[in-house]
This record gives C-alpha cells, structure tokens and sequence, in this order.
C-alpha cells in the first residue's frame, strides 16, 4: 500500500474513532447483543430497529473499545442502515473475506460501495489479532439477528 493512501485510511479510522456515528443506545430496540473481544478488551453493544420487510432500519452501538473496533462498529451502523439483511449478511462474507485476505470469494449480491468504504479497516489483515477488533461489531449484530445474548471473539476461527 502507498504511504499517502495508508494515511488517509488512517485519518478515517481515527475521526470515525474519536466521533464515532450512530452511538448511544436506541430506545425500542428489535434486536440487541454484546460483543465482548477480549484479546484487545473491545466490548460493545449493538442495537437494531428491523422493520416490517426485514430491513435493518436503525441500527446504533455503544461500548468501549480501541480505534479499529469503533471506527468498524460506527461504519457499520452507518452502512447497514436500509439494508435487508440477505445483503447485510452478503457485506459481512464479503468484509470478513477482505480482513483475512481471501478477496476472491465476493457474494453476488454484495453492495460494492459499501465494501469500498470499508477498505479502509482492510490493512488489519497484515495484524491478524486487529481483525477480531474489526470484525467484532459484525459478529455481534449477526448475534443480535440470531437473538441476542454475549459473542465473544475466543470463539472466532
Ligand atoms: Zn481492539
């Protein structure tokens, strides 16, 4: 990667770190789950509002965690925010593909702007033990979507 274009994501990291989107509890939450990553000591909640057609309508989290962990947690809320979630899930594959370093497996239905957006946090596949703090937010809504309850990244591959 080139040094200008490895700042610039750096810079997006950071600002989505200190001022993180979509943060603080919702108030009536459809779905809602912990996401703990205790190699780092991330810890997060994410909140979802799905509406009737199964798109995720709101979505929010709150937490503690590193810069990754934020940057990845506010992007997210960000981007899913609309999506139903056959492509949600499609952008999760697709994400944790790019983290790890298998890109060439992309899902049909993947939103390909969104995954843009994303590219920043994909230097984490250099640092494997960064990519459970980018992953975490994901995880956690995927948990969230299944019905709750506490995922932790121990029991991440
Ligand atoms: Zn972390």
């Amino acid at each position: 990667m080139f040094d200008d274009l490895r700042d610039l994501y750096q810079e997006v990291i950071l600002d989505h770190g200190k001022h993180p989107r979509n943060f603080g509890p919702l108030a009536a939450p459809t779905h809602v789950a912990h996401g703990d990553n205790p190699m780092c000591g991330d810890s997060i909640n994410v909140y979802l509002v799905l509406d009737d057609e199964g798109r995720v309508k709101d979505a929010h989290f709150d937490g503690k965690g590193c810069a990754i962990s934020t940057a990845s947690a506010s992007m997210m809320t960000d981007i899913i925010k609309g999506k139903p979630l056959d492509e949600v899930q499609a952008l999760f594959t697709a994400f944790h593909a790019m983290c790890t370093g298998k890109e060439e497996e992309l899902p049909d239905n993947v939103d390909h702007d969104a995954l843009e957006r994303l590219q920043v946090l994909s230097g984490v596949k250099e640092f494997p033990m960064r990519v459970k703090c980018a992953t975490l937010a994901w995880h956690t809504m995927t948990a969230a979507l299944e019905g709750g309850g506490t995922v932790s990244t121990e029991e991440d591959e």
